[in-house]
């Protein structure tokens, strides 16, 4: 007898999970509120520009390959990817500029100009990190989360505390590299994390150096394409996707959940159900309150959110083939640690650092032939914070456009043919992410590892979360982790009685 999962979403880490389960055996399936598939990467077009609306790097290709695999899928028949070079350019608050590249010889000549002893500095710092990777990736990336006794294993504590996992990522990149451009450079992927380098745990640095080892990809089709093969995929492995059917509450009966009401009022059962809709949204719309557990308004008040981010999707009449695919714009403002700007509780309607994707270079199918499509990305404060948006946004609008000038795309206004914009309210109604806080729960110490929200519910039987919310974090390659795990606790709560032996 197989055993039949409801999965609540088809963002990255429900469609990661279902083609897992389904690989096993497990009949599978997703009901989603959008009428497509990939959450906070599913895009959408104005006309002829095709934009992606989240995620624009994708980091370690072979997470996708082991997840096709692992089905008897080959990810490459569904997916292009193409390894942009540089990785990303780095544009600081004094018009200097760094471009981040997997060309390590190339990088280092370019630190010499912030300084004669960077090259040798970074040289140190790469090979401690092909150690830390050693160390910290499989032990704590890509196993499913452990309780903290767990994690008392004397010989992986030893090893982990030489990298002095205490510091920040900005005491850490210091400790390298005095010049302060460099170390805002190599610790910006903190803002995957939504969080500032001083609050940021220097584990992360793994990111910076993954980047570095292994390079950032674009698939071909944009996000949205990685969005559709991923769900092609899992439909060619036997999941049934329902699209425009939103889930209105997971049912749970005696501590136990066994199925959801769709918001038509059609109950379907299952053996177990898998959230993969944002954590607090679902925690407080679809969770019913008696299976909350300890997560109670109150607590959830008391956890900490990421920021928000405010979006221009462009598309223009020109195309600015001379600037790279990934540019990040570094405004002084970064340097400010004060307990409100390092939250991102503050709008900067000054000098707001900001990020242009910029990919019809590489994917010219996404606009009209000599057009192209741009996507600007500001961080701003998420809806705990305030910030009147109906008023403040069409001035936020206008100072971003000046802003773009700073990465080259001068004159941005008088080029733009079509236009869509976000706010943190935006991310809110229309992607049912709470408080706008698009990348989840923060990365801080009280919410990592063992005191992530478990993917196993605690306070119901069979209810599972998958996605940014859970152990290890937030971004695409982390959830793929977090898939494996989420499989691994399923499949030992709910065990099939003659399970396919492919897949992890
Ligand atoms: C602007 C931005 C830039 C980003 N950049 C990057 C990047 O460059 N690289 C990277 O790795 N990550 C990036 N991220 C993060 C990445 O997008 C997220 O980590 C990822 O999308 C989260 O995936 P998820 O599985 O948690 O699901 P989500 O993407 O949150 O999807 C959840 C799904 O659940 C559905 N849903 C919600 N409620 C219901 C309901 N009641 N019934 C049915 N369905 C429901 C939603 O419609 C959605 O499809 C970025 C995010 C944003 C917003």
């Amino acid at each position: 007898m197989t055993q039949r999962i409801v999965i609540v979403g088809a963002g990255p880490g429900g469609l990661a999970t279902a083609i897992r389960l389904a690989g096993r055996g497990y009949q599978v399936d997703i009901f989603e509120a959008a009428d497509r598939p990939g959450g906070r990467m599913r895009g959408f077009s104005l006309g002829d520009y095709h934009f992606d609306t989240g995620p624009t790097i994708l980091q370690l290709p072979r997470l996708y390959d082991e997840l096709f695999a692992s089905v008897g899928l080959r990810f490459s028949d569904y997916v292009k990817l193409v390894r942009l070079e540089p990785n990303t350019r780095i544009r600081f608050w004094d018009g200097e500029y760094l471009d981040l590249t997997s060309d390590t010889a190339a990088f280092k000549a370019q630190l010499a100009r912030f300084g004669s002893e960077l090259p040798a500095q970074f040289e140190r710092w790469y090979i401690e990190h092909i150690r830390k990777y050693k160390v910290g990736y499989e032990p704590y990336l890509a196993t499913p989360v452990r309780t903290p006794i767990g994690y008392l294993k004397p010989r992986e504590i030893a090893a982990a505390l030489a990298f002095r996992p205490w510091e920040s990522l900005y005491d850490h990149f210091k400790r390298f590299f005095h010049d302060e451009r460099v170390v805002y450079a190599l610790a910006y992927q903190a803002k995957y994390l939504g969080m500032h380098p001083t609050a940021c745990s220097s584990i992360f640095s793994l990111v910076t150096f993954l980047e570095f080892a292994e390079g950032i990809w674009h698939p071909i089709g944009g996000f949205r394409a990685l969005a559709a093969g991923l769900a092609k995929a899992a439909t060619d492995v036997g999941v049934t996707i329902h699209y425009n059917r939103p889930v209105k509450q997971v049912i749970v009966e005696n501590g136990r959940a066994c199925g959801v009401e769709l918001a038509d009022g059609e109950r379907i059962s299952a053996d177990g159900v898998v959230v993969n809709a944002d954590f607090g949204h679902a925690l407080t719309h679809i969770i019913p309150p008696h299976a909350r557990g300890k997560y109670t308004d109150q607590k959830l008040n008391q956890m900490e959110f990421s920021c928000s981010t405010f979006m221009l999707y462009l598309g223009v009449n020109r195309r600015w083939d001379e600037l790279p695919h990934h540019q990040l714009y570094l405004s002084a403002t970064i340097r400010r640690n004060d307990p409100l700007w390092a939250k991102s509780a503050i709008l900067d309607e000054e000098d707001p650092s900001f990020y242009v994707c910029n990919p019809t270079i590489v994917d010219p199918m996404n606009a009209p032939s000599g057009h192209s499509t741009l996507f600007v990305l500001v961080p701003v404060p998420n809806l705990r914070y305030q910030v009147d948006w109906p008023v403040v946004e069409q001035r936020y609008r206008d100072l971003v456009i000046r802003q773009m000038g700073k990465l080259g795309f001068h004159d941005v206004e008088r080029h733009i043919v079509v236009e869509r914009r976000y706010t943190a309210e935006t991310w809110r109604d229309e992607h049912h992410t709470y408080l706008g806080a698009v990348f989840n729960l923060i990365h801080s110490w009280s919410q990592l590892g063992p005191f992530r929200p478990h993917i196993r519910h605690d306070g119901a039987r069979n209810l599972y979360w998958i996605g940014g919310a859970v152990h290890p974090g937030s971004g695409l390659m982390t959830i793929l982790e977090a898939a494996k795990s989420a499989v691994h606790f399923i499949s030992e709560d709910l065990p099939l009685a003659q399970p396919i032996a492919i897949g992890r």
